[in-house]
């Protein structure tokens, strides 16, 4: 609080015409959130002039870091040439066909303004073309903030049923009647359990969605054998399955399912494919698409006056123009001496830790292993991560308050080694 006096202030002032000083739950934290005033390459800088390297991202947005010139330079050319249009643009087109080449499940694409909308879709695509309702998530998995998908999400477990019979439980006030009866909640990586309770459900399901990493629980990967089981599970049932990639399209040039190898039939981005500006997409196979075809009627409705607006679609094709194999490649290497060096810290302080994530995303996690479900990461030291989560702020590093981050190209093997000496310094505090 010493350091950050101008962030109380506006946040003070903030409180006042916001509830609690501003727009998204994820970013708010005691005693108040510090507000930015500008961001480039590494480096953020807050309103108190004090410059933190950024190991966050955006929330996993700013692969590339902050203000990269060949984004910058493509959404410049694209607002001298208007900000916003009536009719289609071609920066969209170009978009949709790096995306359709890249990502294995992507017939066709369409743009949204959010990941929330994006997800929202595939499970209404999902619906209509099923003719079903019901669809299972799994437990802890966050979807964005729409009716369907609020719900078993930083709940308590031991008011969500026993772990094998997991019971949806509202993870927001004020949503429809009748949401709770629609989801059918699964353990996540527990072929076993997650299998019977999908087959006591079989006739009933339109979708199963899943996180191929979870994000918001940890950056908690999935199980090979698990996402295989879902695949199979949706070609034996008629449900379709449905990748929520909205964090993990970062993982590799077709995102997860490339990764992995599992084709799922319908898939949510967001984040990245914009450059840093709204964005939203979804996809998959092109007889679930048709759905969406006015030609054919516009089965399904989908407006969207800021879709597909033509300076996100010009960032986001600049952005993943950048993004080659080698970046990839580059980025994992770094992010897993970033793992290694935390493990390395924790193992000589004997402070218990599991470091998970892929590919450029990772999550810290102080406890024992292994961490397999929400339930599991439930009962690591949240405590501790919320004091190593200011006293990094406080050293000059950003992450999430859950000790999450994602690493972009502006970070290098000097960043990476300062986060971990800063790492050390903090843990060894709390813990003397
Ligand atoms: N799905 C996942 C996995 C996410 O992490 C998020 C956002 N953090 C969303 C959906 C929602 O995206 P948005 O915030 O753009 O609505």
């Amino acid at each position: 609080m010493e350091t950050t006096p101008q962030s109380r202030a506006i946040w003070e002032e903030a409180c006042r015409y916001l509830p609690d000083g501003d727009s998204r739950h994820s970013i708010f934290w005691n005693p108040y959130p510090i507000f930015t005033e500008s961001a480039r390459g590494a480096v953020v800088t807050d309103a108190d002039g004090v410059e933190r390297l950024d190991f966050i991202n955006t929330m996993t947005t700013m692969i590339l870091g902050h203000g990269p010139a060949p984004v910058l330079d493509a959404a410049r050319q694209q607002m001298e040439l208007g900000l916003a249009y009536n009719s289609p643009n071609r920066h969209q087109v170009a978009l949709a066909r790096l995306l359709c080449e890249r990502i294995p499940s992507f017939d066709q694409v369409r743009f949204t303004n959010s990941g929330t909308e994006a997800t929202l879709n595939t499970i209404r695509a999902a619906r209509a073309f099923t003719g079903r309702s019901k669809f299972a998530k799994v437990e802890g998995g966050y979807h964005g903030t729409h009716d369907a998908v609020l719900v078993s999400l930083r709940i308590d477990p031991s008011a969500a049923g026993a772990y094998d019979h997991p019971e949806p439980v509202a993870s927001s006030a004020g949503l429809a009647d009748g949401v709770l009866d629609q989801a059918v909640i699964v353990p996540y990586n527990d072929v076993e359990v997650a299998r019977r309770i999908l087959d006591e459900n079989r006739e009933d399901l339109a979708a199963v969605i899943v996180e191929p990493v979870m994000g918001s629980v940890g950056m908690l990967p999935a199980d090979p054998a698990y996402l295989t089981m879902l695949r199979d599970f949706a070609d034996d049932s008629g449900a379709l399955l449905i990748f929520d990639e909205v964090i993990s399209f970062r993982v590799a040039p077709g995102g997860a399912q490339e990764y992995y190898g599992v084709t799922p039939d319908m898939t949510a981005l967001g984040k990245i494919i914009g450059g840093g500006f709204p964005v939203g997409a979804f996809g998959g196979r092109s007889d679930i698409m048709a759905q969406y075809s006015p030609v054919n009627g516009a089965a399904i409705a989908h407006g969207g006056t800021f879709n597909a607006n033509p300076v996100t679609m010009a960032a986001g094709v600049a952005t993943l123009n950048e993004l080659t194999p080698t970046v990839y490649r580059r980025l994992a290497e770094l992010t897993e001496m970033l793992r290694q060096g935390i493990r390395q810290v924790c193992s000589e302080l004997e402070q218990p830790v599991v470091v998970t994530g892929a590919g450029s995303l990772f999550g810290i996690h102080f406890g024992h292993g292994p961490l397999n479900h929400y339930r599991d990461i439930a009962s690591t030291d949240k405590d501790l991560a919320g004091r190593v989560f200011i006293g990094m702020l406080n050293e000059g590093f950003l992450l999430a308050s859950n000790l999450v981050g994602a690493l972009s190209t502006s970070l290098g093997e000097v960043e990476v080694d300062a986060f971990v000496r800063g790492f050390r310094r903090v843990l060894q505090r709390q813990l003397d």
